[in-house]
């Protein structure tokens, strides 16, 4: 079992934090400061966090997974809870993906299907196993990903937290070979299973 959680994964969840409570508009630029009182990704407090997570990731230092579960948790009390997890799980992905060398990236997109496919599933499993601790497996046409230990688990009510994975998995699939399926939640801790699975579908683009 990690007990510990990659820096990007903490730093992503703060970053959409920050992103969706940033102003919206000029009206709202023009009160940025009684907003930074109001809204929690406009403070001093979430700007420290952020700067703490970026030297970590600078130095490739692991975190105790509970940063990463404090975070969560803060972002299910929200209203816009869902929106924040997926705003995150994109930004994850994104950075995950902009890690891959440049050369294999083209080569994943410009190769056809049937090489590009188990090129792109051995990036995901790379991905899964470093950033989110969890495996990868095909199944036919399928991707399974599969998170025994999750940082969003039950952080908001009704598998809310559960949408983090879910983004990151489509977006990750979507950069990767430019194009994914339904994504869909089969398993979940919330309702007593043993893991929190999800199952991603190729899509025939080429
Ligand atoms: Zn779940």
């Amino acid at each position: 079992m990690s007990t510990t959680v990659d820096p990007l994964v903490p730093l992503a969840l703060l970053e959409a934090v920050r992103s969706v409570d940033m102003p919206d508009g000029e009206l709202e630029a023009e009160f940025v400061e009684e907003l930074r009182t109001k809204r929690f990704g406009l403070s001093d407090t979430v700007l420290a966090q952020i700067r703490r997570y970026n030297d970590a990731v600078k130095r490739s230092q692991r975190l105790p997974i509970e940063e990463g579960v404090g975070i969560a948790k803060l972002i299910g009390r929200r209203p816009d809870a869902e929106a924040v997890f997926r705003e995150a799980g994109r930004g994850l992905a994104r950075q995950t993906y902009g890690r891959i060398a440049a050369p294999t990236r083209k080569l994943v997109r410009a190769l056809p299907t049937m090489i590009a496919r188990p090129l792109a599933l051995r990036h995901v499993r790379r991905i899964g196993a470093r950033y989110l601790g969890g495996g990868v497996r095909r199944v036919g046409a399928t991707i399974l990903l599969d998170v025994p230990v999750s940082v969003s688990l039950d952080a908001g009510p009704r598998q809310t937290g559960c949408a983090f994975y879910e983004a990151i998995l489509r977006e990750l699939m979507q950069l990767l070979v430019g194009g994914v399926g339904a994504v869909e939640h089969v398993r979940c801790m919330s309702r007593g299973e043993k893991t929190c699975e999800w199952r991603a579908e190729w899509r025939a683009i080429r």
